[in-house]
């Protein structure tokens, strides 16, 4: 039974959003399903897949890095629109082109046709790839009139790795049409499913008895027989994939055994124990194999057996990291998706340059804190604003907001595609310039980038490069803005900052202590700014306004500074060498 639901005519709906509230720092949902949360920065294939719900985690679920850059999401069992399709489409497409992947389904079949003829119009490169690898929905002489069901799960990986990877359209279509080619699935329902609010089970069978090669929506299947037991079918299932070998494949495979929905992991884990060893005793190896509930249909209880043959080509793609909502494999980065800004934020970015594994491992501790900084600073918005009105325009909490937002898009971004430390801070800088608006976005943009430069994107930095980045981050803002302490700008807390640091640091104190006493000295130096008149800025004509106020940008970067702090003394008790 499908027993929570509202109005059964919105179970569809109300999953999709509440999916994607759960799992916001992946997916964004759009019209007609969703995508991505975050945006290629460079031009990357966008593998879309579709078809109705009550699949998943097909097909949301396998939204994100390494996998799916969207879904087409229709109602129960339902093709999605060709309107839909059209719209995820655009949503998605950054400008490489977009593939349509989806099972074999007249309905699904039209209305992708119809969006790509669509996109096509408008210059979008697009292209289908349907799977087809239920072996008991047509004849092998009729293969291509085969439905798809599980089998979408490996062919949709292959095509998203080879995305990942920079592939061209034509490229990726092709290694998804080669994966379906080698693909088989056959499945079997142990029990219907229920349509939420229905009365009854879409197809019932009787009890104890078992419909071998049903299909996902209840589509008549081979046979119906006695339920046998778990070795029996597991036997059975084997045997009948393994008819099906396509000529002139190896002997490495990639196996899912797959639960349609109600049955449970332990039940799937037992017939594996079938399924496995008589896979290896056919002589295959068998690679990453999966078991679980990867698509499935309601709550119906079967089970489905997928192989793919793999070669060269296709055994990467397959083992390739992904991060999405409902499967993970690899290592993609500690930090991939998270919290980063809507997918329209994120600016383009170049491919980063060269670097070395200790600079792309402290790009990511940059990562990381500038997710501290984007805390921080979201927390402190309205005090911020408040403080800027005084004197100023009241923009700068939400400048600073909308500047760290996109820095922490675009670094998370950079490190994903093995961005060294340099490049992640150029990458997060120029995007806070680009995004904050301000000054004070102009020169935070512009000392990221220069911290960035100072610490390149080879060496795991010592504290003295440390101090040295710092030195260069504050120069750049002396340069570009032309203040000096004692103007009432962020001066008087960048300058007195990175003196206490490189200071303590020549003293011989640690990164962390001469950062910490550092902080001090700049909040401190934040706060008496408040006796000062401003001699830049916005906040300038008012000055005598903003007597007894300290200056917004001064406190903004006292704070930012103070929270690093507090984070490298959490950081450093995780790990020694900072
Ligand atoms: P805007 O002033 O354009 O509205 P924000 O409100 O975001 O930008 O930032 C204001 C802050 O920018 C000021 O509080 C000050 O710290 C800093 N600022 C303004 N002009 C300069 C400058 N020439 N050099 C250094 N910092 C400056
Ligand atoms: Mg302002």
């Amino acid at each position: 039974m499908t027993r929570l639901f509202n109005d059964p005519a919105d179970f569809a709906d109300e999953a999709l959003a509440g999916f994607c509230d759960a799992h916001e720092i992946y997916v964004r949902q759009v019209p007609g399903g969703v995508v991505r949360r975050t945006r290629p920065g460079v031009p990357r294939v966008a593998v879309l897949a579709g078809g109705g719900s009550g699949h998943y985690p097909a097909f949301a679920g396998i939204v994100g890095a390494g996998f799916a850059s969207g879904a087409v999401v229709g109602n129960i069992f339902t093709s999605p629109s060709a309107q839909q399709a059209y719209s995820v489409a655009k949503a998605a497409d950054s400008g490489a082109g977009v593939i349509f992947t989806y099972g074999n389904y007249a309905g699904d079949v039209m209305n992708f046709a119809m969006a790509s003829e669509r996109l096509a119009a408008e210059g979008i490169g697009v292209e289908n790839v349907i799977v087809t690898d239920d072996i008991a929905s047509a004849s092998a002489d009729e293969i291509d009139k085969r439905r798809g069901i599980a089998g979408d799960f490996i062919v949709f990986k292959v095509m998203g790795a080879a995305a990942e990877a920079g592939e061209n359209l034509a490229e990726v279509v092709r290694v998804g049409r080669k994966a379906n080619d080698n693909t088989r699935t056959i499945g079997t329902a142990f029990q219907g499913c229920t349509f939420p609010g229905a009365d009854d089970r879409l197809f019932s069978l009787e009890k104890g008895s078992m419909a071998l090669g049903l299909g996902i929506h209840g589509e008549p299947g081979l046979h119906d027989t006695v339920m046998p037991t778990a070795a029996a079918l597991g036997a059975e299932l084997v045997q009948r994939v393994l008819v099906e070998t396509p000529e002139g494949v190896g002997t490495r495979i990639a196996v899912l055994l797959n639960g349609l929905g109600s049955s449970k992991l332990e039940e799937l884990f037992v017939l594996w124990r079938t399924v496995a060893p008589l896979l290896r005793e056919a002589g295959y190896t068998l690679v990453a194999p999966e078991v679980g509930e990867l698509v499935t249909s309601l709550d119906m209880a079967g089970v489905s057996l997928t192989v793919t043959w793999l070669d060269e080509e296709l055994e990467p793609l397959w083992v390739a990291p992904a991060e999405t909502p409902a499967f993970r494999r690899g290592y993609i980065a500690a930090t991939t998706n998270a919290g980063a800004a809507d997918n329209a934020d994120i600016e383009v970015q170049d491919a980063p340059a060269e670097s070395t594994e200790e600079s792309r491992h402290f790009a990511q501790r940059c990562v990381a804190a500038l997710g501290v900084a984007r805390s921080t600073l979201h927390d402190a918005e309205s005090m911020l604003g408040d403080l800027d009105a005084i004197a100023g325009d009241g923009d700068h909490g939400r400048g600073m907001v909308r500047g760290i937002d996109a820095a922490y898009s675009a670094a998370v971004y950079a490190v994903q595609r093995g961005g060294g430390a340099e490049s992640t801070l150029a990458a997060a800088g120029d995007a806070w310039g680009d995004r904050a608006g301000g000054t004070s976005g102009v020169l935070w943009g512009a000392g990221l980038r220069a911290l960035g430069e100072a610490l390149g994107n080879s060496d795991q930095p010592s504290a003295e490069q440390m101090g040295a980045g710092v030195d260069a981050f504050s120069s750049r803002l002396l340069e570009l803005g032309k203040a000096e302490p004692g103007d009432k700008t962020m001066m008087d807390a960048i300058v007195p900052f990175a003196k206490t640091l490189n200071d303590g640091i020549r003293g011989g104190s640690s990164l962390i202590d001469a950062w910490i006493s550092a902080a001090a000295v700049a909040s401190q130096a934040a706060e008496a700014t408040s006796s000062l008149r401003p001699k830049r800025g916005r906040a300038r004509p008012l000055a005598e306004k903003s007597l007894g106020t300290p200056d917004p940008g001064a406190i903004s970067l006292g704070l930012i500074v103070t929270a690093l702090g507090e984070h490298l003394v959490h950081y450093s008790t995780q790990e020694e060498n900072l």
